[in-house]
């Protein structure tokens, strides 16, 4: 009926514990690496709402937060409600992608083995800190066997948004590698068979699929959660309606941050994140619901490790 011919999408939710958020923001202050609010807050947030709407969801879980032991229930809990845990590195640095190929591999292991101690299961999937991807790190996910990435965000506005999080971190990671490059703008909006060389563009041949996070298709604006909670519910009705009307699938990415009530957590220096870590908890908790229904009313949510199996590889 009309769910088959819903477009499919999925919702990520990044895990990023508020010591991996403090230092992208260049926030000094305590590290919250066992006491974490996007742990003991965001989490049973975003299940709860997942578990109103019926949604299937991947967590993008990053090494070090899967070795704390008060961490391990909550990601158990993930995976016993049906959900996907995805890769997100082990100790979420900036300028990941510019990491020789030894630190890449020994970051993409070391967090397997966490993720798959604290679980059982070993994920199938990966994003890169900071939205980028080299070659390189294409290269080691085929090589351990990874299905799929979802690091790249096609936009052209990688050097405004650099720019914003520059502004907001006090220079502390004026660094080319986050958000991507130019040609990132011009990748596929739909799930593809990636060329390792060449991240945004398709080669059929390819073992690995890279899950865009989608944005707007002819602008390629984004809107993702945090994005969405900034700039209002309308930024992303419009984005979706144009989706809908070209047919087109969606990934859209929350952050645990996003259902945290920051004004209650004392981070050291979140002023300076301006309105993002201002907004009062029910606005964001709303904004989120309104997101969820919108993508349960127009697509076909399923976990993204079923992407490649449907991205059948041609014979040789
Ligand atoms: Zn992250």
């Amino acid at each position: 009926m009309e769910a088959t011919e819903k477009p499919r999408g999925c919702v990520h939710v990044d895990l990023d514990g508020l010591w991996a958020i403090r230092e992208c923001y260049g926030l000094p202050g305590n590290d919250f690496l066992v006491h974490d609010p996007i742990y003991e807050q965001g989490v049973p947030n975003f299940l709860a709402l997942f578990e109103r709407f019926q949604i299937p969801a991947t967590f993008f879980v990053a090494g070090r937060d899967a070795d704390v032991p008060e961490k391990q229930e909550q990601l158990r809990d993930i995976v016993r409600r049906g959900h996907e845990i995805a890769n997100h590195s082990y100790s979420h640095q900036i300028g990941f992608s510019r990491l020789g190929r030894t630190e890449i591999r020994a970051e993409l292991e070391r967090s397997q083995e966490a993720i798959r101690g604290a679980v059982g299961t070993t994920p199938v999937g990966f994003r890169a800190p900071g939205y980028d991807l080299s070659p390189a790190l294409l290269s080691e996910l085929i090589d351990l066997g990874f299905h799929y990435d979802s690091s790249l965000l096609p936009t052209f506005f990688g050097p405004a948004l650099r720019m914003i999080a520059r502004y907001l971190s006090g220079s502390l990671i004026a660094k080319r590698a986050q958000y991507g490059r130019l040609a990132y703008g011009r990748a596929p909006l739909q799930p593809y068979r990636v060329n390792t060389n060449r991240p945004w563009r398709e080669d059929t041949r390819s073992p690995l699929v890279e899950i865009p996070i989608t944005t707007s298709p002819l602008l390629r604006l984004p809107f993702h959660g945090s994005i969405a909670i900034t700039l209002g519910i309308k930024h992303v009705e419009r984005i979706v309606a144009v989706l809908i009307r070209r047919r087109l699938p969606i990934t859209y990415v929350f952050h645990g941050i996003d259902l945290v009530d920051l004004l209650g957590v004392n981070v050291a220096g979140k002023q300076k994140g301006g309105r993002f870590f201002n907004v009062p908890f029910d606005e964001k908790h709303r904004i989120v619901e309104e997101i969820l229904a919108l993508l349960t009313r127009n697509f076909s949510l399923v976990l993204s490790r079923s992407w490649p199996d449907r991205l059948s590889l041609p014979e040789i």
